[in-house]
């Protein structure tokens, strides 16, 4: 009688890893399918064949029933779909615009920023990102068995002066919680670290994910947890999003969200601050706003400097100052992200 309690909890369990695997292991990787699923016009799409041979089609079935129905310029549908304009080559793009593999002292850590560092806990992500500076990147060499992780624990554990492990990826949440809650009790025991934080797409676009075991390893642990989000647009946060969303923040879990700057998609004040606002609805407070690094295939996308600053601009004069995000760029060899500085304009009045 006294047992049943927990093995009631641990069917729970079970039943909600289940559930979001099979939603990671179920995506969409064919423009077929989701030509069919969106009821598009293949005559209307800039689709290519090509651009997803370099970097695969992937995205989850739950970010995709946020698409509006037969609208080839749906903003979610144009950051995962592959386009004949990403094989263009670009002046200015490369495969490596952050030089990331001159950061990387050991594998798995990538170590630039005073008191922070990144691990890189996993190769794949849930949902391929069209403008992503990763997809040149060598996961490869930064998939990491145990002898591997043991050296990138003694190497924070040797560096008294980090506060803060970041796991990245790749998407570290497409590991399961065992690997996590693993990890997550091994830093624990490092006594100078105070905050265990998650840079993640996965809340967003498979929202399942969030889980008790998730929250076990990682709102309950000593260090204080921080999940950056990243979303870009207000139409990727739907009811379970937010319920996903509310379970971490009354496990108090502080959340933030990093959004790019994307032509296309998010690229006017309005767009921003009803994202900015659906954000603040959800608990979760806009951190970055990214200009995008230039990496190859991702030129279509860019937003110029000036236009980046106005519509910056704009959000501060209609919003509250916590909703307007910071303005960035990742500049290499810089110990931050660099803020794009607004134009210090005579006073206008409007
Ligand atoms: C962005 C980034 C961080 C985190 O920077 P914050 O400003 O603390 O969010 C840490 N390390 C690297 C290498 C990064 O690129
Ligand atoms: S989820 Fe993040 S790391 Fe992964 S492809 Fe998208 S932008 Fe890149």
């Amino acid at each position: 009688m006294a047992k049943s309690p927990a093995v009631d909890s641990e069917l729970i369990d079970i039943h909600e890893a289940r559930r979001w695997q099979d939603e990671l292991s179920d995506l969409v990787t064919t423009p077929e399918e989701l030509i069919e699923l969106l009821q598009l016009d293949p005559e209307q799409l800039p689709w290519a064949q090509q651009a997803s041979d370099k970097f695969a089609l992937r995205v989850p079935r739950p970010f995709i029933r946020r698409m509006r129905l037969a609208d080839p310029n749906d903003p979610l549908l144009l950051q995962v779909l592959p386009g004949a304009t990403e094989l263009e080559v670009v002046a200015g793009f490369s495969a490596d615009p952050l030089q990331e593999a001159e950061a990387n002292p050991l594998p798995g850590v990538v170590h630039k920023y005073h008191g922070r560092l990144l691990f890189i806990t996993a190769g794949q992500c849930a949902v391929n990102c069209r403008y992503c500076f990763r997809r040149e990147f060598p996961y490869g060499e930064n998939h990491l068995n145990r002898k591997q992780w043991s050296a990138a624990l003694e190497y924070v554990r040797a560096r008294s002066e980090l506060r803060e492990v970041i796991l990245s990826g790749g998407d570290p949440l497409v590991l399961n919680d065992r690997q996590l809650g693993w990890l997550a009790g091994e830093l624990a025991q490092i006594p100078h670290l105070n905050k265990l934080r998650i840079h993640s797409r996965v809340p967003i676009v498979a929202p399942s994910r969030i889980t008790d075991e998730m929250l076990s390893w990682f709102a309950r642990s000593r260090l204080k947890p921080v999940l950056v989000l990243h979303c870009n647009h207000a139409s990727e946060i739907d009811a379970e999003v937010r319920a996903g969303l509310a379970r971490l923040r009354n496990a108090g879990v502080t959340l933030l969200n990093q959004a790019v700057l994307l032509r296309g998609v998010n690229d006017k004040s309005e767009t921003l601050e009803a994202l900015s606002e659906t954000l603040f609805d959800a608990g979760v407070l806009p951190y970055y706003l990214h200009q995008l690094d230039r990496v190859n295939g991702a030129a279509h996308f860019e937003v110029s400097d000036s236009a980046a600053v106005e519509i910056i601009e704009q959000m501060r004069r209609r919003l509250p100052g916590y909703l307007v995000p910071k303005l960035v760029r990742e500049i290499p060899g810089v110990a931050s992200k660099s803020p794009i500085e607004t134009s210090s304009k005579l006073p206008q009045t409007n």
